[in-house]
Protein backbone atom coordinates (compact mmCIF):
# COMPACT_ATOMS: atom_id res chain seq x y z
CA UNK A 1 0.00 0.00 0.00
CA UNK A 2 1.03 3.24 -0.55
CA UNK A 3 1.83 5.58 2.05
CA UNK A 4 2.49 9.28 2.89
CA UNK A 5 4.93 10.07 5.85
CA UNK A 6 3.87 13.82 6.93
CA UNK A 7 6.33 15.74 9.24
CA UNK A 8 10.05 14.54 8.49
CA UNK A 9 12.08 15.45 11.71
CA UNK A 10 14.00 13.60 14.11
CA UNK A 11 11.29 10.33 14.59
CA UNK A 12 10.85 10.54 10.49
CA UNK A 13 14.16 9.77 9.93
CA UNK A 14 15.42 7.60 12.92
CA UNK A 15 12.10 4.80 12.61
CA UNK A 16 9.61 5.36 10.21
CA UNK A 17 11.55 5.70 7.26
CA UNK A 18 13.86 2.60 7.80
CA UNK A 19 10.45 0.56 9.11
CA UNK A 20 8.53 1.61 5.80
CA UNK A 21 11.49 0.60 3.80
CA UNK A 22 11.97 -2.76 5.32
CA UNK A 23 8.40 -3.72 5.39
CA UNK A 24 6.20 -5.71 3.06
CA UNK A 25 2.84 -4.04 3.34
CA UNK A 26 4.26 -0.47 2.54
CA UNK A 27 5.93 1.76 -0.16
CA UNK A 28 6.96 5.43 1.14
CA UNK A 29 4.88 7.18 -1.85
CA UNK A 30 5.36 11.21 -0.45
CA UNK A 31 6.86 12.96 1.79
CA UNK A 32 5.19 16.37 3.38
CA UNK A 33 7.51 18.37 5.29
CA UNK A 34 8.31 22.36 4.99
CA UNK A 35 11.80 21.61 5.68
CA UNK A 36 12.69 17.56 5.38
CA UNK A 37 12.70 14.94 2.94
CA UNK A 38 13.65 11.30 1.68
CA UNK A 39 15.63 10.93 -0.99
CA UNK A 40 13.99 9.40 -3.97
CA UNK A 41 10.56 9.94 -2.90
CA UNK A 42 8.44 12.79 -4.11
CA UNK A 43 8.35 15.64 -1.76
CA UNK A 44 5.69 18.23 -0.97
CA UNK A 45 5.90 20.79 1.44
CA UNK A 46 1.94 21.27 1.11
CA UNK A 47 -0.42 19.22 2.90
CA UNK A 48 -3.34 19.87 0.86
CA UNK A 49 -1.52 19.95 -1.96
CA UNK A 50 -0.54 16.16 -1.45
CA UNK A 51 -4.35 15.07 -0.95
CA UNK A 52 -5.86 16.38 -4.06
CA UNK A 53 -2.95 15.50 -6.30
CA UNK A 54 -2.31 12.38 -4.79
CA UNK A 55 -5.47 10.02 -4.66
CA UNK A 56 -3.06 6.73 -4.95
CA UNK A 57 -2.49 7.33 -1.55
CA UNK A 58 -4.97 6.06 0.80
CA UNK A 59 -2.94 6.24 4.26
CA UNK A 60 -1.20 8.98 6.08
CA UNK A 61 1.21 8.46 9.12
CA UNK A 62 2.01 12.04 11.42
CA UNK A 63 4.96 12.27 12.96
CA UNK A 64 4.42 15.93 13.27
CA UNK A 65 4.57 16.92 17.24
CA UNK A 66 1.29 16.58 18.86
CA UNK A 67 -0.24 20.61 18.83
CA UNK A 68 0.34 21.41 15.14
CA UNK A 69 -0.79 17.44 14.52
CA UNK A 70 -4.48 17.80 14.76
CA UNK A 71 -5.15 19.89 12.11
CA UNK A 72 -3.24 17.16 9.43
CA UNK A 73 -5.13 14.42 10.97
CA UNK A 74 -8.56 15.81 10.52
CA UNK A 75 -7.82 17.14 7.26
CA UNK A 76 -6.71 13.64 6.03
CA UNK A 77 -9.56 11.83 7.56
CA UNK A 78 -11.73 14.55 5.77
CA UNK A 79 -10.28 13.86 2.82
CA UNK A 80 -11.38 9.61 3.14
CA UNK A 81 -7.68 8.29 4.33
CA UNK A 82 -6.55 6.21 7.01
CA UNK A 83 -4.56 8.00 9.69
CA UNK A 84 -1.67 6.80 11.96
CA UNK A 85 -0.61 8.98 14.61
CA UNK A 86 2.93 9.37 16.28
CA UNK A 87 2.44 9.48 20.50
CA UNK A 88 0.62 11.50 21.97
CA UNK A 89 -2.41 11.21 19.41
CA UNK A 90 -2.72 14.42 20.28
CA UNK A 91 -2.38 17.58 22.87
CA UNK A 92 -5.80 17.17 24.42
CA UNK A 93 -8.14 14.54 25.07
CA UNK A 94 -11.01 16.56 23.42
CA UNK A 95 -9.39 16.37 20.08
CA UNK A 96 -8.65 12.68 20.46
CA UNK A 97 -12.06 12.25 20.99
CA UNK A 98 -12.98 14.47 17.95
CA UNK A 99 -10.53 12.46 15.39
CA UNK A 100 -12.15 8.82 16.77
CA UNK A 101 -15.40 10.55 15.75
CA UNK A 102 -14.51 11.57 12.67
CA UNK A 103 -12.80 8.38 11.75
CA UNK A 104 -15.82 6.52 12.08
CA UNK A 105 -18.17 8.83 10.18
CA UNK A 106 -15.46 8.62 7.29
CA UNK A 107 -15.49 5.08 7.78
CA UNK A 108 -11.22 5.13 7.54
CA UNK A 109 -8.96 3.71 10.01
CA UNK A 110 -7.14 5.85 12.76
CA UNK A 111 -4.49 4.10 15.11
CA UNK A 112 -3.25 5.99 17.96
CA UNK A 113 0.40 4.15 18.40
CA UNK A 114 2.11 3.70 21.21
CA UNK A 115 5.83 2.77 20.34
CA UNK A 116 6.86 1.52 24.02
CA UNK A 117 4.05 -1.02 23.82
CA UNK A 118 5.28 -3.16 21.20
CA UNK A 119 8.95 -3.36 23.17
CA UNK A 120 10.47 -6.90 23.02
CA UNK A 121 9.06 -8.26 26.79
CA UNK A 122 6.23 -5.98 27.33
CA UNK A 123 3.67 -9.04 26.16
CA UNK A 124 5.93 -11.26 28.45
CA UNK A 125 5.51 -9.21 31.22
CA UNK A 126 2.01 -8.76 30.75
CA UNK A 127 1.16 -12.79 30.91
CA UNK A 128 3.46 -12.88 34.04
CA UNK A 129 1.39 -10.19 35.94
CA UNK A 130 -1.63 -11.42 34.63
CA UNK A 131 -2.11 -14.24 37.80
CA UNK A 132 -0.30 -12.51 40.54
CA UNK A 133 -1.34 -10.15 43.36
CA UNK A 134 0.93 -6.96 42.83
CA UNK A 135 2.08 -5.12 45.96
CA UNK A 136 4.34 -2.53 44.92
CA UNK A 137 5.30 -0.95 41.20
CA UNK A 138 7.57 1.76 40.52
CA UNK A 139 8.32 3.73 37.21
CA UNK A 140 11.44 5.09 36.83
CA UNK A 141 11.91 7.47 33.56
CA UNK A 142 15.36 8.98 33.55
CA UNK A 143 16.86 10.52 30.82
CA UNK A 144 19.03 13.60 29.81
CA UNK A 145 16.27 16.01 27.47
CA UNK A 146 19.62 17.72 25.98
CA UNK A 147 20.67 14.37 24.54
CA UNK A 148 17.30 12.67 23.58
CA UNK A 149 15.77 16.45 21.94
CA UNK A 150 18.26 18.77 21.33
CA UNK A 151 17.10 21.90 20.78
CA UNK A 152 13.52 21.32 20.01
CA UNK A 153 11.69 24.09 21.41
CA UNK A 154 8.50 22.60 21.38
CA UNK A 155 9.19 19.96 24.22
CA UNK A 156 8.89 22.86 26.99
CA UNK A 157 5.62 24.75 24.48
CA UNK A 158 2.44 24.51 26.06
CA UNK A 159 0.83 21.15 24.71
CA UNK A 160 4.56 19.77 24.47
CA UNK A 161 4.01 17.65 27.24
CA UNK A 162 7.35 18.57 29.01
CA UNK A 163 9.10 15.17 30.31
CA UNK A 164 5.80 13.26 29.72
CA UNK A 165 6.85 13.12 26.64
CA UNK A 166 8.92 10.36 27.12
CA UNK A 167 7.25 9.44 30.69
CA UNK A 168 3.91 8.62 28.57
CA UNK A 169 5.65 5.67 27.10
CA UNK A 170 6.02 4.52 30.43
CA UNK A 171 2.59 5.24 31.12
CA UNK A 172 1.42 3.33 27.82
CA UNK A 173 3.37 0.52 29.03
CA UNK A 174 1.87 0.18 32.54
CA UNK A 175 -1.24 0.51 30.98
CA UNK A 176 -0.86 -2.49 28.76
CA UNK A 177 0.40 -4.76 31.30
CA UNK A 178 -1.26 -4.20 34.18
CA UNK A 179 -4.35 -6.34 34.77
CA UNK A 180 -5.77 -4.08 36.60
CA UNK A 181 -6.84 0.09 35.91
CA UNK A 182 -5.26 2.54 37.94
CA UNK A 183 -5.64 6.21 38.20
CA UNK A 184 -3.79 9.45 39.28
CA UNK A 185 -4.24 10.22 42.80
CA UNK A 186 -1.54 13.18 43.16
CA UNK A 187 1.82 14.90 41.29
CA UNK A 188 4.10 17.15 41.73
CA UNK A 189 5.05 19.03 38.54
CA UNK A 190 8.09 20.68 38.27
CA UNK A 191 8.48 23.49 35.84
CA UNK A 192 11.64 25.55 35.06
CA UNK A 193 10.96 29.27 35.55
CA UNK A 194 11.26 29.96 31.83
CA UNK A 195 8.86 26.79 30.15
CA UNK A 196 5.72 25.92 29.64
CA UNK A 197 5.95 22.48 30.91
CA UNK A 198 7.22 20.70 33.45
CA UNK A 199 11.09 19.24 33.35
CA UNK A 200 10.37 16.27 36.30
CA UNK A 201 7.67 15.16 37.87
CA UNK A 202 6.37 12.07 41.26
CA UNK A 203 3.05 10.80 40.30
CA UNK A 204 0.97 8.66 42.71
CA UNK A 205 -1.69 6.30 41.28
CA UNK A 206 -4.50 4.05 43.25
CA UNK A 207 -4.58 0.56 42.61
CA UNK A 208 -7.97 -1.17 43.08
CA UNK A 209 -6.24 -3.75 44.87
CA UNK A 210 -4.39 -1.44 47.22
CA UNK A 211 -0.94 -1.57 45.68
CA UNK A 212 1.63 1.22 45.70
CA UNK A 213 2.10 2.81 42.64
CA UNK A 214 4.79 5.61 41.47
CA UNK A 215 5.99 7.33 39.02
CA UNK A 216 9.39 9.57 38.52
CA UNK A 217 10.36 11.35 35.63
CA UNK A 218 13.71 13.28 35.19
CA UNK A 219 14.60 15.23 31.93
CA UNK A 220 17.73 16.13 33.85
CA UNK A 221 19.43 13.02 34.38
CA UNK A 222 23.16 13.05 33.41
CA UNK A 223 24.78 9.51 31.73
CA UNK A 224 23.06 6.43 30.55
CA UNK A 225 18.98 6.33 30.95
CA UNK A 226 16.98 4.69 33.40
CA UNK A 227 13.52 3.58 31.68
CA UNK A 228 12.53 1.28 34.37
CA UNK A 229 9.52 -0.72 35.72
CA UNK A 230 9.66 -2.54 38.84
CA UNK A 231 6.89 -4.64 40.34
CA UNK A 232 6.45 -6.30 43.41
CA UNK A 233 3.79 -9.12 43.89
CA UNK A 234 2.99 -11.97 45.79
CA UNK A 235 5.11 -14.51 43.56
CA UNK A 236 8.37 -12.38 43.05
CA UNK A 237 9.85 -9.29 41.44
CA UNK A 238 9.35 -8.12 37.74
CA UNK A 239 11.64 -5.94 36.38
CA UNK A 240 11.46 -4.27 33.04
CA UNK A 241 14.28 -2.00 31.98
CA UNK A 242 15.31 -0.42 28.61
CA UNK A 243 11.66 1.02 27.71
CA UNK A 244 10.65 -2.66 27.49
CA UNK A 245 13.54 -4.32 25.80
CA UNK A 246 14.78 -6.25 29.19
CA UNK A 247 13.09 -8.46 31.36
CA UNK A 248 13.75 -9.89 34.85
CA UNK A 249 11.81 -12.15 36.96
CA UNK A 250 13.41 -12.40 40.34
CA UNK A 251 16.91 -11.60 38.94
CA UNK A 252 17.01 -14.05 35.98
CA UNK A 253 16.70 -12.33 32.76
CA UNK A 254 14.36 -13.66 30.03
CA UNK A 255 16.16 -14.62 26.68
CA UNK A 256 13.16 -15.45 24.53
CA UNK A 257 13.00 -13.36 21.60
CA UNK A 258 9.78 -12.35 19.57
CA UNK A 259 9.01 -12.53 16.14
CA UNK A 260 8.95 -9.58 13.97
CA UNK A 261 12.00 -7.47 15.25
CA UNK A 262 11.67 -4.00 16.37
CA UNK A 263 8.76 -1.38 17.66
CA UNK A 264 8.14 0.38 14.53
CA UNK A 265 8.10 -2.47 11.88
CA UNK A 266 5.86 -3.95 14.89
CA UNK A 267 3.69 -0.59 14.54
CA UNK A 268 3.64 -0.48 10.91
CA UNK A 269 2.39 -4.74 10.58
CA UNK A 270 -0.62 -3.69 12.75
CA UNK A 271 -1.63 -0.39 10.72
CA UNK A 272 -1.42 -2.63 7.57
CA UNK A 273 -3.74 -5.10 9.39
CA UNK A 274 -5.90 -2.20 10.34
CA UNK A 275 -6.86 -0.55 7.40
CA UNK A 276 -7.03 -3.97 6.14
CA UNK A 277 -9.75 -4.95 8.58
CA UNK A 278 -11.23 -1.69 8.15
CA UNK A 279 -10.49 -0.92 12.27
CA UNK A 280 -10.65 1.80 14.69
CA UNK A 281 -7.79 1.70 17.58
CA UNK A 282 -7.52 4.78 19.65
CA UNK A 283 -6.57 3.68 23.35
CA UNK A 284 -6.24 7.30 25.13
CA UNK A 285 -5.51 5.86 28.63
CA UNK A 286 -1.76 6.81 28.60
CA UNK A 287 -2.87 10.40 27.70
CA UNK A 288 -5.82 10.42 30.28
CA UNK A 289 -3.25 9.85 33.18
CA UNK A 290 -0.95 12.84 31.97
CA UNK A 291 -4.04 15.15 31.19
CA UNK A 292 -5.26 13.86 35.39
CA UNK A 293 -1.23 14.96 35.88
CA UNK A 294 -1.74 18.72 34.63
CA UNK A 295 -5.18 18.85 36.56
CA UNK A 296 -4.20 17.71 39.69
CA UNK A 297 -0.48 18.38 40.31
CA UNK A 298 1.14 20.41 42.46
CA UNK A 299 2.72 23.37 40.20
CA UNK A 300 6.85 23.93 41.63
CA UNK A 301 9.30 26.54 40.26
CA UNK A 302 12.35 25.37 39.40
CA UNK A 303 15.82 26.10 37.94
CA UNK A 304 15.70 27.85 34.68
CA UNK A 305 16.36 25.77 31.45
CA UNK A 306 18.35 26.57 28.37
CA UNK A 307 19.91 24.04 25.84
CA UNK A 308 23.46 24.87 26.05
CA UNK A 309 23.84 25.16 29.67
CA UNK A 310 24.76 21.44 30.56
P1 LIG B 1 10.65 17.04 15.52
O1 LIG B 1 11.82 16.42 14.85
O2 LIG B 1 10.87 18.25 16.34
O3 LIG B 1 9.49 17.40 14.50
C1 LIG B 1 9.07 16.57 13.44
C2 LIG B 1 8.76 17.43 12.23
O4 LIG B 1 7.48 18.02 12.37
C3 LIG B 1 9.70 18.60 12.06
O5 LIG B 1 10.87 18.21 11.41
C4 LIG B 1 8.88 19.59 11.25
O6 LIG B 1 9.11 19.34 9.87
C5 LIG B 1 7.45 19.22 11.61
N1 LIG B 1 6.87 20.27 12.44
C6 LIG B 1 7.32 20.71 13.65
N2 LIG B 1 6.54 21.70 14.10
C7 LIG B 1 5.58 21.90 13.17
C8 LIG B 1 4.49 22.78 13.06
N3 LIG B 1 4.24 23.67 14.02
N4 LIG B 1 3.70 22.68 11.98
C9 LIG B 1 3.96 21.79 11.00
N5 LIG B 1 5.01 20.95 11.05
C10 LIG B 1 5.79 20.98 12.13
O7 LIG B 1 9.90 15.98 16.46
P2 LIG B 1 10.14 14.43 16.65
O8 LIG B 1 11.15 14.23 17.71
O9 LIG B 1 10.31 13.75 15.35
O10 LIG B 1 8.74 14.04 17.33
C11 LIG B 1 7.54 14.03 16.60
C12 LIG B 1 6.54 13.16 17.35
O11 LIG B 1 7.10 11.84 17.47
C13 LIG B 1 6.24 13.65 18.76
O12 LIG B 1 4.88 13.47 19.07
C14 LIG B 1 7.12 12.77 19.64
O13 LIG B 1 6.57 12.56 20.93
C15 LIG B 1 7.11 11.47 18.85
N6 LIG B 1 8.31 10.64 19.11
C16 LIG B 1 9.57 11.20 19.12
C17 LIG B 1 10.65 10.41 19.45
C18 LIG B 1 12.06 10.95 19.48
O14 LIG B 1 12.98 10.24 19.87
N7 LIG B 1 12.30 12.20 19.07
C19 LIG B 1 10.49 9.05 19.74
C20 LIG B 1 9.21 8.50 19.64
C21 LIG B 1 8.13 9.31 19.35
P3 LIG B 1 9.23 20.57 8.82
O15 LIG B 1 9.85 21.72 9.52
O16 LIG B 1 10.08 20.00 7.73
O17 LIG B 1 7.81 20.83 8.40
Amino acid sequence: MEIALVGIGKIAVDQHVPAIASSPDWELAATVSRHGRVEGVPAYDDFARMLAERQDIRVVSLCLPPVPRFNYARAAIESGRHVMLEKPPGATLGECHALEEMARRHRVSLYATWHSRQADKVPAAKAWLAGRTLRRLRITWLEDVRHWHPGQDWVFEAGGLGVFDPGINALSILTEILPDAVHLTGAELRFPSNRETPIAASCRFHHPGGAEVTMELDWLHQGPPTWSIEADTDAGTLLLENGGATLSIEGTQDESLPGLAGEYPRLYAQMAELVRSGGVDMDLAPLRHVADAFLLGRRVAVAPFDWDAA
